[in-house]
């Protein structure tokens, strides 16, 4: 096989060539990691095309009597280490590129920390914010029943991601277990305690993000205490690891979430800030800081910014203005790789999405095992074993990154492809 065979996109004839969105970002990603893969960059094509894809059709009935279609996707990326696994996430611009490049992503991170999992990623395109908690059950349950046919404890395992939350996946486990006529807490993981969840699931990747900065820290002699934070996004990844950092003594100056940023160069509050959240819309008109553009955010002084939100947030428009020393990628997909070649440029050090995230499907891996096992575990053995995972997988992929003279994104690319493809390879074609 030719080199050409390896470096050339492939494009799904279901996906638009000049608008590929965060898919095009994930397969330049992979691009850039052939060089380092030897011989078995001959399987990296199975990289560029998701094993699998469904587009489901959700009808529903409204709280007013009219009947509302949305569109449902999950994608199993790949299979080779074990089942797909990923969050399903509710926002109104998903589509099938997005689903495919956040499936890809999993495959990634889940081989990047080795839990045992392929990588898949649901979704639906819906605003949540305009639907009634009846009318998102309804639309959880129809989806749950249409994807039904490819998910499963051995198969693929959804979770959380952006909007939805243990209460989904409640929802999510009842249908699929009254479908399959028996109680199947596995099918997904990120649920209440009270069925099988698991305890320090919800804070998980929030505090992975924050063990993965003070290693990162550690590396270039920084300290947390009185170092300065923003970030990107106050949900349940941006508001646990803003919490850390501040119990941890440094002073989160800045946070932008959907009704704006806020600013307080002496550090804000986050106890207080997320008792403001509870009772209005967003971090806007929080009393002991004072708004700024959201543009301006990202010039904010720091030493470390944390993009928790979406994809495609860092681009060619804002990465040069960036002061922080370290960016942690706390969301999936944050910086596109043009803004990434500024950000190296610039010397900043970026911790990758698919390493500084992975707390979260890691406990989700702890809950998986402990609902096949029956035998839970405490909150404590959860946290230590979360952070020893972490650092290890830090160290392995900062081990990688100095061998090679690249980045943490490429090396973390690299660990993971080489376990991913090693295992293809083993398996064989089949037939
Ligand atoms: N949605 C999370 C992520 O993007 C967690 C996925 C999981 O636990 O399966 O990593």
């Amino acid at each position: 096989m030719t080199s050409d065979h390896t470096t050339t996109h492939s494009i799904p004839s279901y996906l638009n060539a000049n608008d590929m969105g965060a898919w095009g970002i994930y397969l330049e990603q992979i691009d850039r990691v052939a060089p380092y893969l030897g011989p078995l960059s001959r399987w990296l094509e199975t990289l560029k095309r998701p094993k699998r894809s469904l587009i489901v059709d959700i009808p529903i009935e409204l709280d007013n009597g009219t009947i509302a279609h949305f569109e449902g996707y999950r994608v199993q990326h790949n299979t080779s280490r074990g089942p797909g696994k990923g969050g399903v996430r509710f926002h109104q611009d998903v589509c099938l590129s997005e689903v495919m490049a956040l499936a890809g992503w999993m495959s990634i991170k889940n081989a990047a920390v080795n839990v045992p999992f392929g990588g898949a990623k649901g979704g639906i395109r819906i605003d949540p914010r305009k639907y009634s908690s009846k009318e998102l059950e309804r639309v959880t349950r129809r989806y749950t029943s249409e994807i039904g046919v490819i998910i499963g404890p051995s198969k693929d395992i959804p979770a959380p991601d952006v909007n939805t939350n243990a209460q989904t996946m409640a929802w999510m486990m009842d249908t699929y277990s009254m479908n399959e006529g028996s109680t199947t807490t596995g099918v997904v993981t990120g649920k209440p305690i009270a069925l099988g969840g698991s305890l320090g699931r919800v804070e998980a990747t929030g505090r992975g993000v924050f063990v993965v900065a003070c290693e990162a820290a550690k590396d270039l002699g920084l300290g947390i205490p009185e170092s300065k934070v923003a970030v990107q996004g106050f949900g349940n990844v941006g508001g646990t690891a803003a919490r850390l950092f501040h119990e941890a003594g440094a002073k989160v100056v800045a946070i932008q979430d959907h009704t704006g940023t806020i600013y307080n160069e002496n550090g804000i509050d986050i106890h207080s800030l997320l008792d403001h959240v509870e009772n209005n819309a967003g971090v806007m008109g929080f009393p002991e800081a004072r708004a700024i553009s959201n543009e301006d955010f990202w010039g904010v002084p720091t030493d470390f910014m944390i993009p928790a939100a979406l994809e495609n947030q860092i681009t060619i428009h804002n990465a040069g203005q960036i002061k922080a020393k370290i960016l942690i990628e706390g969301a999936n997909g944050p910086t596109t790789p043009e803004a990434d070649d500024i950000l190296i440029e610039k010397g900043i050090y970026v911790v990758p999405d698919v390493l500084s995230n992975a707390g979260g499907v890691t406990v989700s891996y702890f809950e998986w095992v402990q609902d096949f096992s029956s035998f839970f575990w405490t909150e404590e053995e959860i946290n230590h074993r979360l952070e020893r995972l972490m650092k290890d997988a830090y160290r392995v992929i900062s081990d990688v990154a100095k061998h090679h003279g690249v980045t943490l994104r490429t090396a973390a690319f690299i660990v993971a492809c080489t376990r991913i493809l090693e295992s293809r390879q083993v398996r064989g074609l089949y037939p």
